[in-house]
């Protein structure tokens, strides 16, 4: 089937006029596709048209399974179902401005980090720009009157720099604003640290925000926990992320969950500090969602408060992660394994 969402309006104009009917349709369907609306529903497009498209083509690429909100505070997890019948996740989150989606860019992940639960069945498939794209559609009819979604950060399952045609597909389509109206300064990406995909970000000139999930301060802590350690060294990370700051003029975010015995230390908080000393860039310090498959704990929040001391000493702009959704399995990927082995 035909994925229509993630058109262009020179590709929907074209789509259009090879099924015989008027160019101008295409922006009138483009405003339904953004609002989720069903082809039968598209009642100012001829029949025929309606007929058409529904033989060839999808309206939104995915669809919500179920919804969880959270009996804590306004965070929802959703979980979609694909077409091929795979289950991907997403998180909206309610902020005093307004609302964000997590969005998730594979179904699952191959980097293998040891504190993910993405990772664990390995990477199904990447994800198509529509169905990242139909998950923003989704969350918005999802939430109807009461708004819609302002913010999105590709923190969902899967590695974005591991699709990389897609999601750049995705954010100049999540943009538009005759569509979803999402500014890019309103998207964070989060990578593990694919340095070349770094550096080609550099140059899209695409006004997002990159977070890098760094979780050590050094090669050898790194190699234990994140695969990709061994192929990317830390000084080619940061490297990377220098240059990202030149180009753009837009600080880089630092991820840095917190794992007992193993990244959590004072003495990790001060090579840590060296590494990022005199950088545009921020620690988002995270207490680790523990995964038991993996035997990972956290830390205590007297661990937290001391690792965010020494880097404050230090100069380095830091804060703790709010922790949203606890009841709901807000961690990644935590909730499709549940589901798909049956404990929900
Ligand atoms: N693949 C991308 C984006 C997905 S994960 C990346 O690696 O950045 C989004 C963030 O959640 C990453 O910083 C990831 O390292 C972090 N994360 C994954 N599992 C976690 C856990 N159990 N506890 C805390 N943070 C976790």
């Amino acid at each position: 089937m035909d994925e229509l969402l993630e058109k262009s309006m020179d590709e929907l104009k074209a789509y259009i006029s090879a099924m015989g009917e008027k160019p101008f349709r295409a922006s009138q369907l483009y405003q339904y596709l953004v609002k989720g609306v069903p082809f039968e529903e598209m009642t100012t497009l001829p029949l025929s048209l309606r007929s058409e498209l529904a033989k060839k083509a999808l309206p939104l690429s995915l669809k919500i399974h179920a919804a969880y909100p959270s009996k804590i505070d306004g965070t929802v997890k959703l979980l979609y179902d694909l077409p091929d019948g795979n289950l991907i996740e997403g998180v909206l989150m309610r902020y005093h401005y307004g609302y964000t989606l997590c969005v998730s860019t594979q179904v699952g992940c191959k980097m293998g980090c040891l504190f993910c639960a993405s990772t664990l069945g390995g990477c199904v498939r990447s994800l198509s720009a529509s169905e990242m794209l139909s998950q923003v559609v989704c969350a918005n009819r999802y939430l109807g009157d009461k708004g819609r979604v302002g913010h999105v950060v590709l923190m969902g399952s899967g590695e974005p720099f591991d699709n990389y045609n897609n999601v750049i597909r995705f954010l100049n389509e999540v943009r538009r604003e005759d569509g979803l109206s999402v500014g890019l300064r309103n998207v964070s990406l989060s990578t593990c640290g694919l340095v070349p995909e770094m550096i080609r970000f550099a140059d899209e000139n695409l006004p997002v925000t990159l977070s890098v999930s760094l979780h050590a301060p050094n090669d050898e802590i790194r190699r234990q926990i994140m695969p990709i350690a061994k192929t990317y060294a830390i000084s080619q990370v940061i490297e990377a992320c220098r240059l990202y700051i030149k180009k753009t003029g837009r600080r880089v975010i630092f991820e840095y969950a917190l794992i007992d015995g193993i990244n959590a230390d004072t003495l990790h908080a001060y090579q840590l500090s060296n590494l990022l000393r005199n950088m545009q860039c921020h620690v988002n310090v995270i207490p680790l969602n523990s995964v038991p498959e993996r035997g990972l704990r956290g830390v205590s929040e007297k661990q937290v408060s001391a690792f965010l001391k020494t880097l404050e000493e230090k100069h380095i702009s830091a804060t703790r992660r709010r922790e949203m959704g606890d009841d709901i399995e807000g961690a990644c990927g935590q909730l499709r394994r549940h589901t798909m082995e049956g404990n929900t």
